[in-house]
């Protein structure tokens, strides 16, 4: 699959603001940073869709596009900022809870995780949330380019080591790289098979 269109649809401060569940949604979250403006420039073809290097913790936002008219990409606002208060923090906790607990369109979430890194506990404490709310997911590792392979899938397989002392269940894992293209193919085409079940399972009820 490729993406032909992608265009912005809206930014909700809430998931009551988001678009009717009409479609479905592929999310992606991570570490302020962590490459997810990027990726999602990378996936849709776009250089600006989404904005990079947005000022951390500023703006905690739920950013839907829409994709070949079929799909929903929504970039969640980033994790992990060194400066913002605890009331920022415990407000991005509420909504990002809410949104992956109602949000009934929404597939998978991919959790964004920088390959240069050790496993961090910061990311794993989130897949762990992920878990406990029953929420399906996958594991991109992003900023491929960025060291040598050797490094990039030592630290990959490093993190899925550290999950499966958690899990019985590794979901898929993609390594990518927005400066390379790396991964795009395996994602477009991963998603393009979950729209094909998302649809047989509409059709179906
Ligand atoms: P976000 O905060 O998670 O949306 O991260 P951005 O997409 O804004 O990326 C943060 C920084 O990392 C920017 O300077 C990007 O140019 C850089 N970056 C993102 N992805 C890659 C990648 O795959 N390779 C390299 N070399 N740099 C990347």
């Amino acid at each position: 699959m490729e993406i032909s269109t992608a265009t912005f649809v809206i930014s909700s401060p809430k998931v009551e603001g988001c678009p009717k569940p009409d479609m479905p949604e592929y999310a992606f979250i991570g570490r302020s940073n962590v490459g997810k403006s990027s990726l999602i420039n990378m996936l849709t073809g776009q250089k600006n869709l989404a904005k990079t290097s947005n000022t951390p913790g500023k703006t905690q936002l739920i950013n839907h596009f829409l994709a070949n008219k079929s799909f929903y990409i929504v970039d969640l606002p980033g994790y992990g900022f060194a400066k913002v208060s605890q009331n920022t923090r415990a407000s991005w906790e509420k909504m990002i809870e809410k949104y992956l607990k109602e949000r009934e369109n929404l597939v998978t979430v991919f959790v964004l995780i920088d390959s240069r890194h050790n496993p961090q506990k910061l990311d794993l404490d989130f897949l762990r949330n992920l878990g406990e709310w029953g929420i399906p997911f996958n594991v991109i590792f992003t900023k491929a380019d960025k060291s040598t392979q050797r490094d990039a899938a030592r630290n990959a397989k490093m993190f899925i080591e550290e999950m499966k002392k958690e899990w019985e269940f590794i979901p898929r894992s993609f390594m990518t790289s927005s400066v390379k293209n790396l991964g795009k193919k395996e994602i477009l085409g991963y998603i393009s098979e979950l729209n094909q079940v998302y649809k047989e399972e509409k059709s179906a009820n």
